[in-house]
């Protein structure tokens, strides 16, 4: 399997490669342009693989592709049955498996390292070799057992409250400490035991480094996890000599961290933080009971068309209860009509709207949501002061108030719509128990101007939409 030397074709097909990756990352970087990054990238890969395959002597070509078939048909078949809601943790569960093929192939160029050219003339593995796989096998095995963790805390096969561990920090700082000593003690003496206890800490301390993270922070943790698992390939990449994958782990790497770093500053968090976990441990410890026997107003479809047909403005802020619903195309619908009657329509999306970044944005051009109408929280939120409708459908968390005010909540500092400050406040969710992803309580439910539209989101945007027709 050793690679060919450099032969400048070769460099040519994975340079195009490249190229093609970072115009992929372009082309995703807006909803209009999406599809094309997403092709470019399917392109790319396509090149990628294929000039690995023929540049490299092959020990058994039918048993690569009847895996890659196998694995591409597995992929396939899952991405076109997931709902969108699951999104999220199908993401994670695909990290999962970047991070343990990075396990992997530094466990099989460990055992067979002569089949992956990385031996000097005294038989032993290359110096820089031994660093590359003990690196890329901790990053590996950190991703593997923190991505399974983020799955299931995403999935519901554990709850999504934070578990806090006594002295957690502490154990954290002893194990990152052993890790790098066996790192150390496996680059000096290539001893197998550092090798499999380099990997066995790094699982623990994923697994470790997860569960503390709890409510609104695992976002962040599965676009932190993407990035581990990029580094984790990168670092493989090397031991490989694969610019391709050094190329393509690098910019997965980057690409994630700067997600992780622009998603904090959305919610307000310090990276350290979130990383510190705990966060949305108080929240699920008990809510206010109370709070649910105060006063509250119920309002009607007939209720929303009649006083949405007489505004100026509308607002829409759709959350994860719109993707639930799949209300996106009705909503559509329901924009078109009121702009019929001459009222303007705006959509608010909240970077963590939903269950993923770039949920809410995905839905709404799905629904063929012309993207001008389409706002980012900085540029919307100074509107709702002049407006004289937000009508907030499915989301809960993005529009709470306490996320300015209650310093004991869970959410407090993630920036939020200023829904209060509009004139009329419409509000669809299914019950007034439900609450948000963060699990707390919203005062929005029960102030003077707010009427709640208590039904699954579709159904009242459709008997909306029918009352607007009348
Ligand atoms: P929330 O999770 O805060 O609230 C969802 C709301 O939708 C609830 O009030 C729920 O109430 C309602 N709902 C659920 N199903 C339906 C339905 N079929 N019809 C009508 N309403 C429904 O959503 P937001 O979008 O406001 O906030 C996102 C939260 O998720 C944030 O806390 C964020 O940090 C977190 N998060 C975000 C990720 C991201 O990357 N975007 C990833 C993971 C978490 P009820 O049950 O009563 O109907």
């Amino acid at each position: 399997m050793a690679p060919h030397a450099m032969n400048p074709w070769v460099a040519v097909a994975y340079l195009v490669a490249g190229v093609c990756f970072i115009l992929a990352l372009r082309g995703l970087s807006s909803p209009a342009t999406s599809r094309r990054g997403n092709r470019y990238g399917m392109f790319g890969m396509g090149i990628a693989v294929v000039t690995t395959l023929v540049t490299h002597e092959i020990a058994s070509l039918p048993e690569i592709l009847g895996a890659i078939a196998i694995g591409g048909g597995i992929g396939f078949v899952i991405a076109r049955r997931i709902q969108m809601t699951a999104m999220p943790q199908l993401v994670a569960a695909f990290h999962s498996l970047v991070g343990l093929a990075a396990v992997l192939v530094a466990a099989a160029a460990f055992l067979n390292p002569a089949a992956f050219g990385i031996l000097d003339d005294s038989g032993a593995i290359l110096a820089v070799s031994r660093v590359e796989m003990a690196l890329g096998s901790a990053i590996g095995a950190l991703t593997f057992s923190g991505s399974v963790i983020a799955f299931a805390k995403l999935n519901g096969n554990m709850s999504g409250t934070p578990i806090l561990l006594p002295g957690r920090h502490a154990i954290n700082a002893a194990i990152l400490l052993a890790l790098v000593f066996f790192i150390y003690g496996f680059f000096d003496s290539q001893s197998p035991v550092d090798f499999w206890l380099v990997t066995g800490l790094a699982f623990l301390i994923g697994f470790l480094l997860i569960v503390p993270i709890g409510g609104a922070d695992m976002p962040v943790v599965v676009s932190m996890l993407n990035s581990y698992s990029g580094w984790a390939a990168a670092a493989m990449g090397f031991t490989l000599h694969n610019t391709a994958m050094i190329v393509t782990g690098a910019l997965v790497g980057s690409s994630g961290a700067i997600l992780s770093y622009i998603m904090c500053k959305a919610m307000n968090r310090s990276f350290v933080s979130v990383i510190a976990g705990g966060f949305g441990a108080e929240a699920a410890a008990g809510s206010g009971e109370a709070k649910e026997q105060r006063p509250w107003k119920r309002g009607s479809a007939e209720d929303a068309a009649f006083l949405m047909k007489e505004a100026e403005s509308v607002i829409i802020i759709p959350g994860y209860g719109m993707a639930v619903a799949q209300a996106q195309h009705v909503l559509r619908e329901m924009a078109d009509q009121l702009k019929k009657h001459g009222v303007g329509v705006k959509y608010a999306i909240h970077p963590v709207a939903g269950r993923m970044p770039g949920h809410m944005n995905v839905l709404l051009a799905e629904a063929n949501v012309p993207y001008d109408e389409v706002f980012e929280l900085e540029d919307i939120n100074g509107e709702f002061a002049q407006a004289d409708v937000a009508f907030i459908i499915g989301a809960n968390d993005v529009v709470n108030p306490a996320a300015k005010t209650d310093k004991s909540s869970p959410i407090y500092g993630m920036p939020v719509f200023d829904v209060d400050k509009a004139k009329t406040i419409f509000f669809i969710k299914r019950s007034m128990g439900g609450q948000g992803y963060a699990g707390v309580d919203n005062d929005v439910f029960y102030m003077d101007q707010t009427m709640m539209l208590l039904a699954d989101a579709k159904k009242m945007v459709e008997d909306i939409n029918k009352a607007l027709a009348e």
